[in-house]
C-alpha cells in the first residue's frame, strides 16, 4: 500500500467515525429530547439539545463554542 492509499484510508475511517458519532447523537436527541442544556438551561423545542453522559449542550451553545474556538485559533496564528 502506498502512502497516499494509507492517507485516504485514514481519512475514510475518520469520516466513518464522524458519521457514526452523528448518528449516535441524533439517536440521543430523539430519545432524550426533554433535557435542558447544561450550559444555558434552554430546553427543546427552543433549541436542539445533544445529550451525553452526565451533560447536555444545545445548538446555540455549540455555535458559541465554535466561535470561541475559532477566535482561539486566530489568536495562536
Ligand atoms: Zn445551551
Amino acid at each position: 500500500m502506498t502512502e497516499d492509499h494509507a492517507l485516504w484510508e485514514a481519512i475514510g475511517n475518520l469520516h466513518r467515525t464522524r458519521r457514526d458519532l452523528i448518528a449516535q447523537l441524533a439517536h440521543v436527541v430523539r430519545e432524550e429530547g426533554e433535557h435542558a442544556c447544561s450550559f444555558c438551561h434552554a430546553e427543546p423545542p427552543d433549541v436542539t439539545v445533544l445529550v451525553g453522559p452526565g451533560v447536555a449542550i444545545c445548538d446555540r451553545c455549540v455555535e458559541l463554542c465554535r466561535e470561541i474556538l475559532s477566535l482561539g485559533a486566530q489568536g495562536r496564528r
